[in-house]
This record gives structure tokens, sequence and C-alpha cells, in this order.
């Protein structure tokens, strides 16, 4: 059985030596800090941190490779990106509306590793593991040991996409879908490429944000060889997430022919006012991408203190849209389960 817990990670209980954040990116995987009292203790927050994040750690565990938290301003309980990834007392106080599954996917999997939404497009799990524990994910409580297929599973997985001739793009997700070894994503890479009504091949990833240096040569030749056109979904909250080893990963993707989009989700403390979204939208143009989508928060249990009401996010928009140019700007949208696409506020 996969879940996340059991990918390969570094030994809880050991405090490792911090890495050189150049190092390769499955090391970097492999050591991310796991232990809640590691990551207060190395960005010096006050011992008061401590209970409530191990509180939040035994709900969801706490995950954040090197390369991210060199991000992170010591010293900062503010700090938007540790904001995104330290683990809150909070996250236990049950909150009317917030549940486990809030986009109802267990209703649209029709296969292992397979969720049929939307009309055109499918979306498959790609791997159960991420590389950073977001503590608003809407997979939070996902079962990914029940959605992480063997590869004679994966054929009959594929015979879902091969039958239906309707299908045109093929959406890669996970956990996150880079966090498989590239031997694996190749794999299934060339399969999806066999299938000939099959055009679009779209990743959804946060791995290049988190830990740059997995957009490697192993990455670059399967993404380059197939014929299947290239769309990454990026997902990116805020512009202190995008440092110069991003934008040189982009700028391979970019070279490689991969269209860079963003995804982004409207989090109050990290993100929720009109001067961090612009300066946003400007980093992520500075680095070849296109913001596309910001969402508002998915009511997933746990993540109730991230929310921002619609009217405020209405607001939001509307004051980003006197700042920005019309393509720096993101569509403001939510998921609402049954609907035939993203409904737009
Ligand atoms: S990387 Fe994506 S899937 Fe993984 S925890 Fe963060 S938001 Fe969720």
């Amino acid at each position: 059985m996969i879940t996340r817990s059991s990918v390969p990670l570094q030994r809880p209980g050991r405090e490792p030596r911090p890495l050189p954040i150049q190092a390769r990116w499955q090391t970097q995987l492999a050591r991310a800090i796991r232990d809640p009292r590691e990551l207060c203790r190395r960005l010096g927050l006050d011992e008061a941190w401590w209970p409530g994040a191990e509180r939040g750690h035994a709900l969801f565990e706490v995950r954040v490779p090197e390369a991210y938290l060199a991000r992170i301003r010591p010293g900062d309980p503010a700090d938007p990106l540790l904001r995104q990834v330290l683990p809150l007392a909070e996250e236990a106080v049950p909150m009317a509306g917030y549940v486990a599954d809030p986009l109802a996917e267990a209703e649209h999997a029709p296969a292992p590793g397979l969720i049929h939404k939307y009309a055109g497009r499918v979306l498959l799990i790609a791997s159960p593991a991420c590389a950073v524990n977001c503590r608003y994910c809407f997979r939070r409580h996902f079962p990914y040991e029940e959605n992480a297929p063997s590869r004679a599973q994966w054929e009959t997985t594929l015979d879902h996409l091969r039958c239906d001739a309707t299908i045109h793009e093929a959406i890669l997700s996970g956990g996150d879908p880079l966090a498989a070894s590239d031997r694996q994503l190749a794999w299934l890479v060339e399969r999806l490429a066999a299938i000939p009504h099959l055009k679009r091949l779209r990743i959804h990833t946060r791995l290049p944000v988190v830990i740059p240096e997995r957009i490697d040569d192993a990455l670059l030749g399967w993404l380059t060889t197939t014929h299947l056109q290239k769309v990454m979904v990026l997902h990116i909250n805020h512009a202190n997430e995008i440092d110069e080893a991003v934008i040189a990963a982009c700028r391979k993707l970019s070279a490689a022919g991969v269209t860079l989009l963003n995804q982004s989700v409207l989090l109050r403390g990290v993100n929720d006012s009109i001067g961090a979204l612009a300066a946003l939208s400007e980093r992520l143009f500075e680095a070849g991408i296109l913001p596309y989508y910001l969402h508002v928060l998915d009511p997933v249990a746990g993540a109730a203190h991230f929310d921002v009401a619609d009217d405020e996010a209405r607001e939001l928009v509307a004051g980003l849209r006197e700042v920005l140019p019309g393509f720096l700007m993101p569509r403001l949208v939510r998921e609402i389960p049954g609907e035939a696409s993203k409904t737009p506020l």
C-alpha cells in the first residue's frame, strides 16, 4: 500500500544536517523537514509555537524541503511562505461546512488513480506524494492508498481514456505528479501519447517551485520527446516563492515548449491584499508564467483559518484590475462539486 507517509523520506526523530539547496531533487525530497519542532527551531520561532505545530502535524504531517525553507524569513511567524506550511492548533477546530472531500472527488473516480469530472479531460493521480504539505490543501484527506495503481492497474485505468474518444487532454495530478520518478512518468506519458485522440498533456505541479532542481535533464528528456502539446500549471501563491532558481527552472521548461500557467489560492495572511496579488502577477510574468486562476479556498476540514469571504475576494480582484494589465489578471473562481466547469465569482 502506498500512502503519503510511506514515500521514502528522512527518518523521523533525527535532525539531519542542513542540505545545500542545490542537492539532487530526490535527496531534497527525502530529507525534507518532517518534524514540527525542527521546523520551528530552524526558523527561530519561539517555543510557544511548538504545541500548536504538533497538534496540526498530528492531523496532516509537516513537510518542508530545504530549498523552500531558504525562502522563509527566520523569526517571522507571519511570513507568507511559512503560513502555508506551518501546522497550527486551529486545524483541529471543527467548522460547519468544512469537510474531508470538499470537491466530492470520490463521486467521479471510475478507476484507480482516475478522476473524470469535466468533459474532454481527465485527471490522473500520478503520485501520492508531495514535496511540501500545504496546510490548505483540498486533498489533505485524500485516500491516496486507494489511488496508487500498479502498472497493471494503470493499463486498466488507461483503457478508460482509450475507449472514450471525447477525451483530448490528460492532466497529471497528485499529490504532486513530479514526485514520481522520471522512469515512471516516461512510461505513463508514452502510453498516453499512443492514444490517438489525446492531444494535450497537462501537469499540475508545485515541485518546480518548491524544489527547482526537479527540472533536470531526465525530466526534460521525456517531456521534449512526447508529441503531445504540453501545459504546466504551477501552483504559486506569493511572489517570494519565485527566486532565481525557480526562474531558471521555468526558462528550461519554456525552452522545452511547455506553456506555463499559474493557479493560486486566495489565502488569509498569505496573499489577501492587492499589493501581494499584484506583486505575484508581476513576478510570475518575469518567470515566463501567465496567471490563470485565483481560487477561493475549498472548504476542506482543517483549513478554515485561511478563508477569505467572497465579497472581500471580489473587492480585491476589482482593485487588482485597477493596477494590472488584463493579461496579468487571474480569473477568480470557485470549484463547485457537480458543476461542468469552475464557477467565476
Ligand atoms: S503541493 Fe499541491 S497537492 Fe501537495 S499539499 Fe500542496 S497543494 Fe496539496
